[in-house]
């Protein structure tokens, strides 16, 4: 299913490939391994898929080996209302289990879900839908694909140029979805051309442009992380002291309250910001082997006769549309996934 995502099809047209293969949608499997009823499961439509049902896998980190918990709540004791807890807030615990899809795949297809949810009056996305940004005001470019124009005319404009507000972008940033498909696909065979010419060449080429950076930002990151851990050990000691304390009664009840409340404060805030730090000193140390993975990527595809949504997200991350106005020409700035600008 992530594959079928992967290369471009819609949750809708997923739906339909899946009861094409007849495979038994989740209910009924679970009914019929489980003996589990979900209301409303009409056990006869064993292969009619849901585009909800469909979205709901595509999004669901257990398939790459994380548990979510407190996804969602109940508003009160009394009003069993569910509510959808919000991403940043819910607790997740990563690499429980064995993955069952890779992380390679799992990115292009929240790529292409995050782009597909823009979806333009005619119904027609573009395959570079969520990736082009205007380099001047830094808005979202929008795609114009109205009846009236030819396929190869459809084109993207700076979201704020079209609002005509004070502050907003002065130049329209106008460009071809034909004109851009041509250049990326150029620009990806190059970089993959470079890649493969000549290998060391090219890793010491980006690596001495992103490693100084990533050094900075890693060494940031990893002091905060350490001043962190250092404090939170500090005050589970201070804690033990204070429990202490107030047991043999050395300190008054209504003091402990106090202290108790505030380093229990302290203490849960620094475990939120933990594992973020965490995290991003990850990806920090991912983005240094990022130009492995692109080699490895470089390899695997060689050279690009058409651009699908599915290889342009795995090569290309963002692009910046730049518009100085008239006399000048349009700039385009390519960001590839794993190594950057190059
Ligand atoms: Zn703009």
């Amino acid at each position: 299913m992530f594959n079928l995502c992967a290369s471009g099809l819609g949750p809708r047209n997923i739906a339909k490939e899946l009861e094409k293969r007849k495979i038994v949608r989740p209910s009924v499997y679970r009914f019929e391994s489980t003996g589990i009823k979900i209301q409303d499961t009409n056990l006869a439509e064993r292969y009619s898929w849901s585009t909800k049902t469909v979205v709901g896998i595509l999004e669901n980190e257990v398939y790459l080996g994380h548990t979510v918990n407190c996804k969602s709540t109940t508003i009160s004791y009394k009003d069993k209302t569910k509510v959808k807890i919000p991403k940043e807030e819910q607790i997740r615990f990563e690499n429980t289990h064995e993955a069952i899809i890779d992380k390679e795949t799992w990115d292009i297809v929240q790529n292409v879900r995050a782009g597909r949810r823009r979806i333009t009056k005619t119904g027609i996305i573009s395959k570079f839908s969520g990736l082009l940004f205007c380099g001047d005001c830094g808005a979202r470019m929008t795609f114009n694909s109205a009846r009236k124009l030819k396929p190869e005319n459809y084109y993207f404009m700076c979201a704020s140029y079209r609002r005509h507000k004070a502050g907003d972008c002065t130049t329209a940033h106008r460009i071809r979805e034909s004109v851009l498909e041509e250049i990326v696909r150029e620009e990806i065979n190059e970089a993959i051309f470079r890649a493969r010419e000549n290998k060391e060449e090219f890793i010491k080429c980006i690596t001495s442009r992103t490693q100084a950076d990533n050094d900075r930002r890693l060494f940031e990151k990893q002091s905060t992380l350490t001043r962190l851990q250092i404090r939170s050990e500090e005050i589970n000691k201070i804690f033990r002291k204070l429990y202490e304390d107030n047991a043999l009664g050395r300190i008054p009840q209504e003091q402990y309250d106090i202290l108790s409340e505030s380093y229990t404060k302290e203490l849960s805030e620094i475990k939120e910001k933990i594992p973020y730090l965490e995290q991003e000193i990850q990806s920090i140390k991912d983005e240094t082997v990022g130009v492995s993975k692109f080699l490895y990527l470089a390899d695997k595809y060689v050279y690009i006769e058409e651009l699908t949504p599915e290889i342009i997200r795995t090569f290309i991350s963002k692009i910046l549309i730049y518009d100085k106005g008239k006399d000048e020409p349009k700039e385009i700035e390519i960001y590839f996934t794993n190594i950057g600008k190059i």
